[in-house]
C-alpha cells in the first residue's frame, strides 16, 4: 500500500505526480483496475473529484482523467450516482457507459449509494470526505462494486444491501466477494452523540468495540464511532469471510494533508474517489 498523491513517479510534462492508492487484495485480480484519489496541491482545488462541491464542471472532469491516467480507465466512460447517504444499490451494464461522467444530472443520474457492474470497460466511480468507501470484487462471477458509507448509510446497512445485491442480481456467493475499505474519518477523531448510537444498536450487530463513551460534550453524552470496524462487522455478517476484507487503516482527519476530510477542513474540502473497473478483452 502507497499513500495517494505522493511526489516520486511524475510523468514527465503530466503535471503533478498522482499516486492512486490501491489494496494489495485487488491489485491481485488482473481484469480489476482499482484507485482511491487523494489531495493534489498541483490539481485544480487539489485533486477534487466531484461535481457536488459546486466547482467547475470542466475543472471536475480534468482532475478525473488525470487520475483515470494513472488508473487506467478512461474518465469519459465513469459512471456514477447522486450520493444522498441512502442504501440504495444502482446496478449498470455497458449502456450506462458515461452516466455522470461530465454532470450529475438529476434526470439521467439516479441517486445511490453503491454501484454494481459486470460490465467491461464501465468504471464506477463514488467521492468521499470522511465517509467510508467499500470496494466489492467477485472473482467467481467478474462483478465489481463500491458502496458509500457515512454514518447513515453504515446503519442503513449499505454494506450488507451491496453484498445481497451481488447475490440477488449477479448471482454471487458472499463468501466469493474479495472486500476493501478505504481511508474514513477514523475513531481517534469522530465522535457521535445519542441518535447515531442509538441507529447502530438498532441493527442487532453484538459487538462492544465500534462505540466508545467519552466525556460528555456541552453536557451531551459522546461516543467514538469506528466505522470502519462498524462496516466490516456488517460484511462479515453478509457473509463476507473475514480473510477477504482488506482494511487500509487510514483516518481522513488524522491525513487531511493526504486526504480531503470534511470535518477537518470545516466543510470545506473537496471529494476523493474510488474507482473501479473491469478491464474487458477488447
Ligand atoms: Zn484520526
Amino acid at each position: 500500500m502507497s499513500a495517494p498523491g505522493v511526489a516520486g513517479d511524475a510523468i514527465a510534462g503530466a503535471g503533478p505526480a498522482l499516486t492512486p492508492l490501491r489494496l494489495a487484495s485487488f491489485a491481485r485480480y488482473p481484469r480489476v483496475r482499482h484507485g482511491i484519489t487523494g489531495r493534489v496541491h498541483g490539481l485544480w482545488r487539489e485533486g477534487d473529484t466531484s461535481y457536488a462541491t459546486g466547482g467547475d464542471p470542466a475543472r471536475v472532469f480534468d482532475n478525473r482523467r488525470a487520475w483515470g491516467v494513472r488508473i487506467g480507465v478512461d474518465a469519459e466512460r465513469i459512471v456514477a450516482v447522486r450520493q444522498v447517504h441512502g442504501n440504495t444499490v444502482d446496478s449498470v451494464d455497458a449502456s450506462a457507459r458515461g452516466r455522470g461522467a461530465r454532470a450529475l444530472d438529476a434526470a439521467r443520474v439516479p441517486a445511490a449509494d453503491a454501484l454494481l457492474t459486470a460490465a467491461a470497460d464501465t468504471p464506477l466511480l463514488l467521492g468521499f470526505a470522511d465517509c467510508t468507501p467499500l470496494l466489492f470484487h467477485d472473482p467467481a462471477r467478474d462483478v465489481v462494486g463500491l458502496a458509500h458509507a457515512g454514518w447513515r448509510g453504515t446503519v442503513a446497512d449499505i454494506a450488507g444491501e451491496t453484498v445481497r445485491a451481488m447475490s440477488a442480481r449477479f448471482g454471487s456467493a458472499p463468501g466469493d466477494i474479495v472486500a476493501g475499505i478505504g481511508p474514513a474519518i477514523g475513531r481517534c477523531c469522530y465522535m457521535v452523540d445519542q441518535p447515531v448510537t442509538d441507529a447502530w444498536h438498532a441493527l442487532g450487530v453484538a459487538d462492544e468495540t465500534v462505540l466508545e463513551e467519552i466525556a460528555p460534550v456541552a453536557g451531551r453524552r459522546q461516543w467514538r464511532f469506528d466505522l470502519a470496524r462498524a462496516n466490516r462487522l456488517l460484511l462479515e455478517r453478509a457473509g463476507v469471510r473475514p480473510e477477504q476484507i482488506e482494511d487500509t487503516a487510514i483516518c481522513t482527519s488524522c491525513n487531511v494533508e493526504a486526504f480531503p476530510s470534511h470535518r477537518a477542513q470545516q466543510g470545506q474540502a473537496g471529494r476523493f474517489a474510488a474507482i473501479i473497473s473491469l478491464i474487458g478483452n477488447d
